[in-house]
């Protein structure tokens, strides 16, 4: 029976058109959907799945939007407010998919409002996990992982005593750039950069892929949603994602999750949770995949990967400053304006600034995020658009 509200943040990324899929399968109606300037999906998604909201944070993009869909019963809101008043509508569930620290706010005003979060949004984590696990742990909400290798972690995870933990490994697959050396990187373009074998994903974190960041943010996600310490969170490359990640346990045991590689699996097992509902993956087979293969990564040669280690290791503001030097040097380098390892260089400037090693605030946050990316945008002599 559907019983269930959920609201949709980012509803026309890669996360977002992967959940609308699988919703049918699941307990939930559609209550609200949210986006950035995507009119024609927005609306296309409106007619379908008739939600009783809709925002843009795009308030020109809004206002077009309310105008095309004044036939139908849904609401649009507009702006970052807009977007967080749907985060607050109080649905049985968030499921946040907005790439960027621009998912914060919906996601403590989702918290607030007491509605479980089904997080996609890995920024959200990475940039104030401490506030908002500890906001999460007040007001008694589940956080439900999305990303594949932490829902893998929360897969092996059920019914085994969490103190028993030793570790968890996140598995990358080492994205399309793995096997070049520093020298081919310093040449890398946009579309070699995008390419990643064996997703389809977003551009953001499809470039965070072919740095290793991505990787990087996911020990600082896990070390939060997991109540792990910094050197708790290992990295291992396996090229094929069929594992997706794995606990490792006191008595020396490892546990792994392994499935095709199709994001619609976390999503959906975030909705079901604790049920293991059919879905449309196909199935896995070993046999025919042969060879499961596992290497050290290299820090060396992608050395986004130590320099996200180090900010969790730092603390405080660190992880947002790094983020935030992220954001902005991947938007720089879709933009054609940078090269790509100047990705690298861009983190390592926020890494080596000073910032303040605790915070209790999203403000303090975001006045990091914004610093961080002025750093970045200053060091390369570039204006704010
Ligand atoms: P996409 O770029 O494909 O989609 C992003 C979505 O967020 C779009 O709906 C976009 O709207 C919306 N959006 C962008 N900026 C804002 C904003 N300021 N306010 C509101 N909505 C906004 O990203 P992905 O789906 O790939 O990734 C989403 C998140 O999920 C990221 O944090 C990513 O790291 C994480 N993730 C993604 C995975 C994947 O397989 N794609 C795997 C694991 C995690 P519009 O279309 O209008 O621009």
């Amino acid at each position: 029976m559907k019983n269930k509200r959920i609201c949709l943040l980012g509803s026309t990324g890669s996360i977002g058109t992967q959940a609308l899929d699988i919703i049918p399968n699941t307990d939930y109606t559609v209550y609200a959907l949210a986006a950035d300037r995507n009119v024609d999906l927005l609306e296309q998604q409106i007619r379908r799945y008739r939600p009783a909201l809709a925002a843009m944070a795009d308030e020109a993009c809004a206002a077009t939007l309310r105008e095309r869909v004044a036939d139908t019963a849904t609401r649009v809101l507009a702006g970052p407010e807009g977007i967080e008043e749907l985060a607050a509508a109080g649905c049985e569930t968030v499921l946040n998919a907005i790439v960027g620290v621009a998912g914060l706010r919906p996601t403590l005003a989702a918290i607030e409002a007491g509605s479980d979060l089904a997080l996609a949004n890995k920024e959200t984590l990475v940039t104030a996990g401490q506030l908002v696990m500890a906001r999460a742990a007040a007001k008694g909400v589940a956080v439900l992982p999305v990303d594949s290798e932490h829902s893998a972690v929360f897969q092996c995870l059920q019914n085994s005593p969490r103190q028993d933990m030793k570790a968890v490994w996140l598995t990358a697959s080492g994205g399309p750039l793995r096997n070049c050396t520093r020298a081919d990187l310093a040449h890398v373009t946009v579309e070699r950069a995008l390419a990643h074998p064996n997703w389809s994903m977003g551009r953001k974190i499809s470039i965070d892929s072919a740095t290793m960041m991505n990787k990087g943010l996911e020990v600082i996600e896990a070390v939060h949603l997991f109540g792990l310490s910094p050197d708790q969170v290992q990295v291992v490359v396996h090229p094929e994602s069929i594992v997706h990640s794995l606990v490792e346990w006191q008595d020396g045991a490892l546990l792994a999750q392994l499935s095709v590689p199709d994001m619609r699996l976390p999503i959906q097992y975030a909705l079901t949770w604790p049920r293991r509902l059919a879905s449309p993956l196909k199935p896995l087979s070993l046999a025919q995949v042969g060879q499961l293969t596992f290497c050290r990564p290299d820090r060396e040669t992608f050395g986004c990967l130590a320099v996200a280690e180090e900010a969790i290791r730092k603390g405080g503001l660190y992880p947002a400053a790094v983020n935030g030097a992220n954001e902005q040097a991947v938007a720089l380098f879709l933009e054609g304006r940078i090269g790509f390892l100047q990705i690298e260089e861009s983190v390592r400037l926020a890494l080596a600034a000073p910032f303040a090693l605790s915070y209790t605030t999203p403000e303090q946050v975001l006045a990091a995020d914004r610093t961080a990316r002025a750093l970045v945008r200053d060091h390369f002599t570039i204006q704010e658009n």
